[in-house]
């Protein structure tokens, strides 16, 4: 039977951004003649990692930049190697395929890449001026700060889906909407549900613990969102979350996992970010817009925050 909504492909809404990023890459040969330089660095032996790198390469290439993976035989050098590249002048961005150690030191790791060079947003400086929504880094408001770009790409994807109002004031075009966000790490489902808060949604965090409210409140009284306890985890307080939900978005690691269809209102947009497929087929009988994986749009937007931190430092250096 013909199904009533249609599956968008990240590879469609990432071509929205071919013409922004090779136009500025352009714009810029006058001081990187051969285009900026992403440095990516892999210390474990991965194939999803390496996938990921060379997908990574094929972007970065097909839009003028130049990539170059350095393969960490022993990890134990891997500070070293990051220290390096983040005195060498000719490299403007810096990324870690983890896992490496596979615990805290991971995060120890990514905080050593200079901030200047962070094209994952990753720093403790970009993630506390998102989680406070300052939106720039210096008091003259011309140097943007960085968004995480795995957050960054599903909220550009909720704008090519037309969820942001841009009839409603910039900040808050999700006033009135409610997200279900499953996954709470650090990397994607705390800062993902942050920003979807601080543009004006009330959004659910549901981790394997507990479920969670992110919102600016009524009549969005807050300039930042807020966080209540809503309970443990369960069914029930998940289906209830979703009952009314405008948009779910999963991430959660492992094949076993499927979304509940039947907990999915009539016509939500559901979009995975996970590697593995969190919903089934059936999604697409109660969707009306579905996004089965999000790699290629934060491939995009991951080359997008290298362009403006080389646009930083060109401003930097003319003050
Ligand atoms: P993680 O293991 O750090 O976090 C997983 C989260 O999911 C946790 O909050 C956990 O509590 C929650 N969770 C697990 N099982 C659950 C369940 N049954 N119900 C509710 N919540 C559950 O993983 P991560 O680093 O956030 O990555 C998650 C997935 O996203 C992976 O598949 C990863 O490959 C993918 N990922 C994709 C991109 C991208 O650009 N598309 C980027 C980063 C990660």
């Amino acid at each position: 039977t013909e199904k009533p909504g249609r599956t968008i492909l990240a590879s469609s809404i990432s071509k929205t951004y071919v013409q922004e990023i090779t136009g500025k890459v352009e714009s810029l040969r006058n001081i990187r003649p051969d285009g900026p330089l992403l440095v990516g660095f892999l210390a474990n032996n991965d194939p999803a990692a390496e996938m990921y790198a060379s997908w990574t390469q094929k972007t970065c290439e097909s839009m003028g930049f130049r990539y170059e993976l350095r393969r960490i035989e022993d990890r134990d050098f891997l500070e070293e190697a990051i220290i390096d590249a983040n005195q060498d002048d000719s490299v403007d961005g810096i990324m870690i395929y983890f896992p490496v150690f596979g615990n805290a030191q991971d995060q120890y790791l990514q905080q050593v890449v200079s901030r200047e060079k962070d094209v994952e947003g990753l720093n403790h400086v970009y993630y506390q001026n998102m989680y406070h929504n300052i939106r720039y880094l210096d008091d003259q408001k011309q140097l943007k700060s960085i968004l995480p770009c795995t957050p960054l790409a599903v909220v550009k994807i909720l704008e090519y889906l037309k969820v942001y109002n841009n009839l409603l004031p910039e900040g808050n075009r999700l006033y009135g909407k409610k997200c279900v966000v499953v996954n709470r790490s650090e990397i994607v489902g705390r800062p993902l549900a942050a920003l979807l808060a601080n543009d004006g949604a009330d959004v659910f965090s549901v981790d394997i613990n507990n479920i969670q409210k992110f919102t600016r409140g009524q009549g969005l009284k807050f300039t930042k969102h807020h966080v209540e306890d809503l309970g443990a985890y369960s069914e029930e307080l998940l289906k209830e979350c979703c009952k009314d939900a405008d948009v779910i978005i999963t991430g959660v690691p492992g094949e076993k996992y499927k979304f509940p269809t039947d907990y999915i209102k009539e016509g939500a947009i559901c979009i995975n970010f996970s590697s593995e497929k969190n919903f089934d087929e059936s999604v697409k009988s109660k969707a009306s817009l579905y996004v089965p994986s999000t790699g290629k749009v934060t491939i995009s937007m991951l080359l997008r925050n290298m362009l403006r931190l080389v646009e930083n430092k060109q401003k930097l250096q003319n003050r």
